[in-house]
């Protein structure tokens, strides 16, 4: 039987072990709520949709609701599920609509659903392929997606790519990070590569379900993220997602996938 919790967690030694190269660069914490002059505050992002620009009313679920409800089930009388951030432990959640499992940073119901379905679907398809696959993942192993995805595999990891675009797009405006929020938009609503996002998919014994804070590396002169990590988990299933300008590399991005990269095969590595 899992824990049933969701964690707002903080990255630990991935990020310890593998920042070093962008020493030049100021770091930021999300969690430590520090905003670069200039950053736009996260009670500016609340007006409109940050993908469309439309009024904004809804607010994109910070670990999705499928991933959710296949981890750890629904919450029910007699079976409770908490939820841990920086500022409470065991919050009681009594339903997976609560507010505080879905990010400040909202969309409007247009992008939150119509327009970003598809890559919601890809995503619930993945995950659930690699959490219940025989033998599991495991470190040093590899999983071949055009046996999850039969008929358009490229388009549907397109799709996996552009979920994790939303949800770092609203992690990033909550952090009050400034990125390149017109591309994320622009690879959105356009059904396009996102040139800046890579996917390592990696196993985490501890299973955990939940998101990290997302540490970045904010180029001093223009204010502006050269390169920004965060960890999306769900159980062991980890996902490390990069935000990385031109240029800016670090060694966390080994193994990892984006789309332009042309394969199939997805490395597994550790993500403890
Ligand atoms: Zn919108």
């Amino acid at each position: 039987m899992p824990i049933r919790l969701i964690c707002r967690f903080r990255l630990s030694s991935i990020s310890r072990t593998t920042w070093p190269r962008l020493k030049l660069l100021k770091r930021l914490n999300s969690s430590s709520q520090e905003l670069e002059p200039g950053a736009s505050s996260p009670r500016e992002i609340r007006m409109n949709c940050w993908i469309c620009g439309d009024s904004a009313t809804t607010g994109e679920h910070k670990t999705k609701q499928t991933d959710l409800r296949s981890e750890l089930g629904k919450p029910a009388p007699g079976s409770p599920l908490y939820y841990h951030d920086h500022k409470s432990k065991n919050r009681l959640v009594r339903s997976f609509k609560a507010d505080f499992l879905k990010s400040p940073s909202l969309l409007c119901a247009a992008c939150n659903n119509q327009r970003t379905q598809p890559h919601d679907y890809a995503w619930e398809r993945l995950s659930k392929a690699l959490r219940s696959r025989s033998p599991a993942i495991r470190p040093g192993g590899a999983v071949r997606v055009n046996r999850i995805f039969r008929s358009h595999t490229a388009a549907q990891m397109i799709n996996v790519q552009l979920f994790f675009t939303k949800l770092s797009g609203c992690h990033f405006l909550e952090a009050g990070m400034q990125f390149d929020q017109a591309m994320f938009s622009r690879c959105i609503l356009t059904q396009a590569i996102n040139p800046f996002l890579y996917l390592k998919f990696g196993v985490n014994p501890r299973a955990v379900t939940g998101m990290s804070d997302v540490e970045a590396m904010i180029d001093k002169s223009t204010g502006q993220c050269a390169c920004a990590i965060w960890l999306y988990s769900v159980g062991r299933l980890s996902v490390l997602i990069t935000y990385a300008m031109p240029g800016a590399t670090w060694a966390g991005m080994e193994k990892a996938w984006h789309p332009r990269f042309g394969t199939n095969r997805l490395s597994i590595v550790s993500l403890a």
